[in-house]
């Protein structure tokens, strides 16, 4: 039908990416030759250790950290349950109050849900409806009971970046700690922890093109935190367990890759992003950019198109080699749509026909025709069999 779908496009980034081939040569000698336990004293140690230790350095180095403040975990999931959970438990004394937004990943708002089954007060703040928490809701919402402040760089649906300064500020001034999961944010926002007011600060290998199942968790010197993982000595005694030292390895080397030229590499994805969104909305009618117009990641489109359902949107792309995701998972055994596009305002019938497209490194001008080739005919054939569509709205004519 098209030979396109013999090369399919991937666009589903925010996902997981590929990972670089300078990555995977990166780690290929500490899978055999340096094969040894870091942790060991014996000579076949001292290689496994010393690109522990470089990775350390190089993730430190991509966000104004010091290396000492790095601590490797099994990933972006692992590093939001550790921070909140840690931060929430090791300073019980103080207060029993947390404060979160209503737009995180699932891995911060069910570590939140599982906090407050064990007593702890949580608070959701809302967003506007580009996504953005207001500094001054959190203002709002901070007692001195408050111990910790969770709203994430970036969003990984909607691409919406948060004022995270000034959201730390306001927890600083009240002597709260700030975490941020910053999963999509690393390689694609510049991040420096002081500048930034972050106390701790989740990060994922596979979102910028390094291994699945690494991850490193950023916490400040000084900083009040249970374990999560209990065992053996291992990262200075607060994450047990051997260390996974060609994932670290790989994840120093990806996390120096993707920080190189953040501005040249936005600039790269923003054209073929925007490019994307104006062939969009020029040819569909009754379409939407959800997220912020500017404020959002140089590689997020998403999208909302009325009257027709995510999943069968995602079929037909797939049918012609496209690889998107949608806000609504009727496969995942949820009915319910984003808790993201809700929490923008958008009603049911929107957020079910979401489409999000999110642009990486292989990605060509190619790409975007293609798409811009495919996407109108895939929506308006949606419609016309949709009993949702009123008659005469939402599509064009073919002849
Ligand atoms: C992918 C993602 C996570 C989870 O990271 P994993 O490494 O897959 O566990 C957490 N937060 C955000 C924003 C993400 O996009």
């Amino acid at each position: 039908m098209n030979d396109q779908a013999d090369r399919p496009v991937y666009m589903d980034h925010a996902a997981t990416t590929f990972m670089k081939p300078e990555v995977l040569a990166a780690m290929a000698p500490y899978f055999s030759q340096y094969f040894g336990n870091p942790s060991s004293l014996y000579r076949f140690s001292g290689e496994p250790r010393k690109g522990v230790d470089a990775a350390r350095r190089q993730v430190a180095a991509a966000l104004g950290a010091n290396p000492e403040e790095i601590y490797f975990c099994a990933g972006g999931s692992e590093a939001d349950n550790w921070a909140i959970k840690g931060v929430a438990l090791a300073n019980r004394k103080r207060g029993d109050h947390i404060i979160t937004s209503a737009i995180e990943h699932h891995a911060v708002l069910h570590t939140c849900e599982w906090l407050k089954r064990q007593g702890f007060l949580v608070t959701y703040l809302p967003v506007d409806e580009f996504g953005r928490v207001d500094p001054g809701s959190v203002e709002e919402a901070i007692t001195d009971r408050t111990t910790l402040v969770s709203v994430m760089t970036a969003n990984n649906e909607i691409g919406t970046i948060q004022p995270v300064a000034e959201i730390g500020r306001v927890a600083h001034d009240h002597g709260a700690l700030f975490h941020t999961d910053a999963v999509q944010a690393v390689g694609a926002v510049p991040i420096d922890v002081d500048a930034m007011n972050i106390d701790l600060l989740s990060l994922s290998g596979h979102k910028f093109y390094g291994p699945k199942g690494t991850g490193a968790l950023y916490v400040r010197r000084g900083t009040r935190l249970e374990n999560l993982v209990h065992g053996g000595g291992q990262e200075r005694g607060r994450r047990a367990g051997t260390e996974n030292v060609p994932g670290i390895v790989g994840l120093g080397r990806a996390i120096e890759l993707a920080t190189a030229d953040i501005e040249g590499h936005n600039r790269r994805i923003a054209a073929m992003r925007d490019r994307l969104i104006r062939g969009v909305l020029g040819s569909i009618p009754d379409a939407r950019l959800n997220g912020h117009p500017t404020e959002r990641l140089a590689n997020n489109a998403n999208f909302s198109f009325r009257y027709v359902e995510g999943e069968s949107i995602l079929l037909l792309l797939d049918a012609q080699g496209i690889c998107a995701s949608t806000g609504s998972a009727c496969s995942s055994g949820s009915l319910e749509p984003s808790h993201v596009l809700l929490a923008t305002g958008l009603s049911h019938e929107e957020a079910h026909g979401s489409l999000r497209l999110t642009l990486g490194d292989a990605n060509t001008e190619d790409d975007v025709d293609y798409v811009l080739s495919v996407l109108p005919d895939v929506i308006g054939r949606l419609r016309r069999i949709s009993p949702l569509t009123p008659p005469g709205a939402g599509v064009r004519e073919v002849d």
